[in-house]
């Protein structure tokens, strides 16, 4: 596949969609504090690069976190959807990758 196949088929892929789903799967009830656990949190507002990552602040421990923080994906510095298009090209379509990111996010909890 060339090159510029690539770089139209990630111009499909919204960013927000991404976000969206991290969160969804990550914080089904809403999101928690990654440093203390607590639900207490507030928006605060968005990442620089990044604008559907969204921001978090702790209202317990004032801790500062966002959408990737303590995952994976928090480490890398391409697009979220690229990870994304990777899954895809592993073989993965969208009604599974949910999954993929469930795995992601559960293998950085144990430190693999
Ligand atoms: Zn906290």
């Amino acid at each position: 596949m060339a090159a510029s196949d690539l770089i139209n088929l990630s111009g499909l892929i919204d960013d927000a969609k991404c976000f969206a789903l991290v969160r969804q799967h990550r914080w089904p009830e809403g999101a928690c504090c990654p440093v203390c656990g607590s639900s207490a949190v507030i928006r605060d507002g968005h990442d620089d690069t990044q604008p559907c990552r969204q921001r978090y602040r702790c209202k317990a421990c004032a801790g500062r976190f966002d959408d990737l923080t303590g995952t994976v994906l928090a480490g890398h510095h391409q697009p979220l959807r690229v990870w994304v298009l990777c899954l895809y090209f592993m073989g993965l379509n969208l009604s599974n990758w949910r999954g993929s990111v469930c795995l992601l996010l559960r293998e950085k909890r144990l430190g693999v």
